[in-house]
């Protein structure tokens, strides 16, 4: 069994950092749960000593997710969280980084109210428009931190452009890909030079494990995650490697479906009267559907909707029946929340204005069921408003 060196995606997802398991031919990677490895002889072993340095199930995986955003290595975390962590390690004490101003809401209090204290700056800006990047980078820039689409307003960075403009001032461009997933959008080829991923999302695709990953392109990055990967410890174990592992393999089939489900769902709220406005990148009304179409395949399956007041919020969120409510995303099945309360809850107040995160905003990341049972449920949940 030989990958081609010219696979393409949906042949990457199934067999990229897999090989049938020498000692039985296992086809799938198996679950090496240890902690240890017997050495031949003292100073003689197979490459394996300890399970926090290495361990082939995680090893699989990461070669996996290298493979599929087009990096050159992959490093698997215990969280999302955590593999935000080790880029940051990157920098060093006076270092500025440029982050996306409606960043994940973890990424922010991570910044604010951890980073901060290790005297790192961070400014927020809007980052889908270039210039601004451009006006915020200082000579201490290390990082442009970019989210796109944003969560949950789903605006998109030009991922090409701000890698141009980085580039040009010697910072790094870093992508949090978790919202498109690499089927959609492969930062990497576009310019970034690293990409990071909560797995608990798209990647797993199945709600059943946390995880994160970074996937880098450089020399020096890659020697230092490396190196602070099993220095800081924060690794994914073989177990949730292996659900991750086991989810990348049908991401080909998923995304469609979330593409298709997301764009249909989307232009069914805009007709609806009782919905002010729809945050979708598919939408031709999308301040960035051009660049959207340009850079992505399909548009997701995440979008969000206005409801003009809280009072509206809760009576959908109350009564859909099919959709479940709770926060995260990426699962094969439907889940509806309420960002200002939910995931955005650790943002300031006055933060979630500025942002558009109101009262009224509910998100939805749009599972893989039939499009007409989930139009159903909303309408008759939008009914009660
Ligand atoms: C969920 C998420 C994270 C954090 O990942 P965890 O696995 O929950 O730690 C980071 N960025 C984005 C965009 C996310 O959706």
């Amino acid at each position: 069994m030989k990958l081609p060196n010219d696979a393409r995606f949906g042949t990457i997802c199934i067999h990229a950092g897999q090989e049938p398991e020498p000692a039985t031919g296992a086809i799938i990677p198996p679950i090496f749960q240890t902690s240890t490895y017997v050495q031949d002889a003292l100073g003689k072993h197979k490459g394996y000593e300890y399970g926090r340095t290495q361990n082939p199930t995680r090893a699989a995986l990461e070669a996996n997710i290298a493979a599929l955003e087009g990096g050159r290595a992959g490093f698997a975390f215990a969280s999302g969280m955590a593999a935000i962590g080790a880029i940051a390690s990157l920098l060093q004490a006076g270092d500025h980084t440029v982050v996306t101003d409606n960043t994940y809401g973890g990424t922010y209090r991570l910044f604010e109210r951890v980073l901060r204290r290790y005297n790192l700056e961070f400014t927020y800006v809007d980052t889908s428009k270039a210039a601004e990047v451009e006006a915020a980078i200082r000579p201490t820039t290390r990082l442009v931190f970019l989210e796109t689409p944003t969560n949950p307003m789903m605006q998109i960075a030009d991922i090409a452009r701000v890698a141009e403009i980085a580039h040009a001032r010697a910072a790094l461009v870093v992508v949090d890909n978790t919202f498109a997933s690499p089927f959609v959008q492969q930062p990497i080829r576009l310019g970034a030079d690293l990409v990071i991923h909560s797995t608990t999302k798209y990647l797993n695709g199945h709600s059943d494990g946390i995880g994160g990953v970074v996937v880098a392109t450089g020399e020096k990055e890659i020697e230092w995650l490396r190196f602070v990967q099993n220095a800081a410890g924060a690794i994914l174990g073989p177990f949730e490697s292996w659900l991750v592992l086991r989810g990348t393999k049908t991401l080909a089939l998923r995304m469609p479906q979330h593409n298709a489900n997301g764009l249909a769902l989307a232009q069914c709220l805009a007709r609806h009267p009782k919905v002010h406005k729809v945050f979708y990148p598919g939408l031709p009304d999308h301040p960035q559907h051009e660049l959207a179409r340009r850079q992505m395949r399909g548009f997701g399956g995440m979008l969000s909707f206005e409801l003009g007041s809280l009072e509206a919020a809760r009576a959908v969120l109350d009564h859909v029946r099919l959709m479940a409510l709770a926060e995260s995303l990426g699962g094969v099945e439907t889940l509806i929340c309420h960002p200002a309360t939910m995931t955005h809850a650790s943002v300031p107040d006055e933060r979630k204005r500025r942002l558009g995160i109101s009262d009224g905003l509910v998100r939805i990341s749009v599972g893989v069921e039939d499009v007409e049972d989930l139009k159903a449920d909303l309408e008759q949940a939008l009914a009660r408003v």
